[in-house]
């Protein structure tokens, strides 16, 4: 039977970037990171849109905004000593109705709170920096957002961690526990552990009942379809433009994404899927997941917490090229219908709904037994969070045995 000091089920950017953080603070200590495909980057770390967020978007209480600034500043520092790709294009977020305009004041009064700089605009100012957006009134510039090649940090995290003695076995899904004996059993063979971190994204809440633990929620899986424009066409997107967000939503709404190639991205959507890994229409669906998911949003519907049935309307709405191309030309008017080209770049968002009070969850979850960690609800900004989101975990592990 293989074993390790610490276990860590899944090697997305939380899983490599604790993986780290534990070699810093333990460097005799054995890490092992469990992995259930055969390469990394097959789910959300390696299909986002690549934006590194300043954290504007979520209230000075929340672990989010905890985690999200100084976790860019650290990405880009990291991307500086290994020579990644980023650029710090910054980015304007514009309001495109009268209802915006409090939430504007809102996403200013947190970048305050947070001491994040952003600055408003008027129209012209938007202009100024993006002459092709269509704001209505006013908007927002983030100077400090950045985009980076996710594929590349999590290439070179795994380099460097490999050269630090961490052993990666791929392809090896770990299926259950038995926490007394400290002992998981995988797609091959048992696994011997002092303490686990659970970091598996779209399964976390799985593994986490193995534990006893994630009693009060369920997860609810939405897809995320992006556009790509028309290679003549990317000059109507200097950097990135979004819309004020509905922020009682924990999705930022479609999006322009300038990537770090300078291809553009539109998206990517909300949908509600079926599976955990329905990147398809019909792939990666299981008929019990697909009806528990089903339930699921049928009750979130009816109890319509937070306009869910608005959300819902709007964006499976966006499952139709026209309806998407409409939420993007609220953005800029100037793009055409056949200014966009499908593209393969689809994600899951695995979302997770508290049970009790039948919302969404808007803030990381973290829950813990004596001898393991689960990080729940790992969505965006969790790519841009990941190194003090992972420094933050790490510390909790360190505080509870001391
Ligand atoms: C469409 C989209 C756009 C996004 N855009 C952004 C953005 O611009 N900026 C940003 O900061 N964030 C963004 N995010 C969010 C961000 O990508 C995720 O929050 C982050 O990548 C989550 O990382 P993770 O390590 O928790 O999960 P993952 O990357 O999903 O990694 C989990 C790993 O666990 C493995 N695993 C699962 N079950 C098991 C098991 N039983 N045994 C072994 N291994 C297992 C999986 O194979 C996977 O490799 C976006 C997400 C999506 C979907």
């Amino acid at each position: 039977m293989s074993s390790s000091d610490f276990v860590i089920i899944g090697a997305g950017i939380i899983g490599l970037t604790t993986a780290f953080e534990l070699k810093k603070h333990f460097p005799k200590a054995s890490v092992a990171v469990l992995e259930k495909e055969p390469a990394l980057g097959r789910h959300a770390s390696g299909r986002n849109s690549g934006v590194l967020h300043s954290g504007i978007y979520y209230g000075a209480d929340t672990l989010k905004a905890k985690v999200c600034s100084k976790g860019a500043f650290r990405m880009m520092e990291f991307a500086d000593e290994h020579g990644i790709p980023y650029r710090r294009s910054g980015k304007v977020i514009i309001a495109t109705r009268e209802q915006d305009i409090p939430t504007v004041e809102r996403l200013l009064q947190n970048a305050r709170d947070s001491g994040i700089r952003a600055e408003k605009l008027d129209e012209k100012g938007v202009k100024e920096i993006e002459p092709y957006a269509n704001p209505y009134r006013v908007g927002i510039y983030s100077p400090d957002t950045a985009v980076i090649d996710s594929w590349s940090v999590l290439e070179k995290l795994r380099e460097l961690l490999t050269q630090s003695g961490v052993h990666f076995a791929l392809n090896r899904t770990v299926t259950d526990v038995a926490e007394k004996d400290k002992c998981l059993f995988t797609s091959s063979g048992k696994y011997s552990y002092g303490y686990v971190f659970n970091c598996a994204g779209a399964s976390a809440d799985l593994i986490a009942r193995k534990f006893g633990l994630c009693r009060d929620y369920t997860l609810l899986p939405f897809k995320g379809l992006y556009y790509k424009l028309r290679k003549e066409r990317v000059n109507l997107v200097r950097s990135n433009i979004y819309p004020v967000p509905d922020i009682s939503l924990p999705f930022l709404g479609v999006h322009l994404t300038r990537v770090i190639n300078g291809d553009v991205y539109a998206g990517p959507t909300a949908i509600p899927a079926f599976g955990r890994e329905n990147y398809g229409v019909l792939q990666g669906i299981r008929l019990g997941e697909g009806m528990r998911v089903g339930w699921h949003l049928a009750r979130l519907y009816l109890r319509n917490q937070r306009s869910f049935r608005r959300m819902v309307h709007s964006e499976i709405g966006k499952y139709s090229k026209t309806h998407f191309i409409e939420a993007t030309r609220r953005l800029v008017p100037d793009i055409m219908a056949d200014d966009f080209l499908p593209s393969g770049k689809v994600g899951i968002r695995p979302q997770l709904v508290n049970l009790r009070t039948q919302k969404l969850e808007m803030d990381f979850v973290v829950e813990s037994t004596p001898s393991s960690l689960h990080v729940l609800n790992a969505i965006s900004p969790a790519f841009t969070s990941a190194f003090a989101f992972s420094e933050l975990l790490v510390e909790r592990y360190r505080t509870a045995h001391d």
